[in-house]
């Protein structure tokens, strides 16, 4: 293969940064698969009963709901407009913004829920739960989200329980 130096030095340039890339990656990714499931993140609706119950309505006072403002708002806001997608974003940027706070203001709480362990070193299990009928119109599942994305490796979202 004819390759002018010049060439040659570009492609070995981009060979090796290829290269390193893809190893990061790779290693990134076992390290993910490895990694023991630490805790288990499940949504149900308030009715739900069985093990890892979690109350994270604003009734029950959870420091994972979302404020009374942002509910009487967003109360006011369906009255108006109806339920619409543009509303859920809406909702969903507020609520987020809550928890960046709650997250500063009730770290312990995170830190308990985060690091919850099942019987003899068996993942934890933690089932979200609140009132609304859809959870994926919810703070109960962005809350999930949130759970994973603070909890790092080995914590996961398993979706909906229905009852
Ligand atoms: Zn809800």
């Amino acid at each position: 293969m004819g390759m002018t130096p010049q060439q040659a030095r570009r492609y070995a340039f981009d060979y090796a940064a290829t290269t390193e890339r893809i190893s990061q990656a790779v290693q990134r990714d076992r390290a993910r698969a490895t990694a023991a499931p630490r805790l288990d993140i499940w949504t149900a609706r308030i009715s739900y009963g069985g093990e890892g119950r979690l109350d994270v309505t604003r009734k029950g006072n959870s420091p994972f709901a979302p404020s009374w403002t942002l509910l009487n708002e967003t109360k006011a806001r369906v009255k108006r407009e109806g339920v619409t997608e543009a509303g859920w974003t809406w909702y969903r940027k507020r609520y987020v913004v809550e928890m960046r706070r709650s997250w500063r203001h009730h770290r312990a709480a995170w830190d308990e829920l985060l690091s919850r362990l099942g019987p003899e070193g068996a993942p934890g299990r933690v089932v979200l739960c609140c009132y609304c009928t859809d959870y994926l119109r919810c703070h109960r599942s962005v809350l999930a989200e949130l759970l994973v994305a603070a909890g790092g490796d080995g914590v996961l979202y398993h979706g909906e329980i229905e009852a």
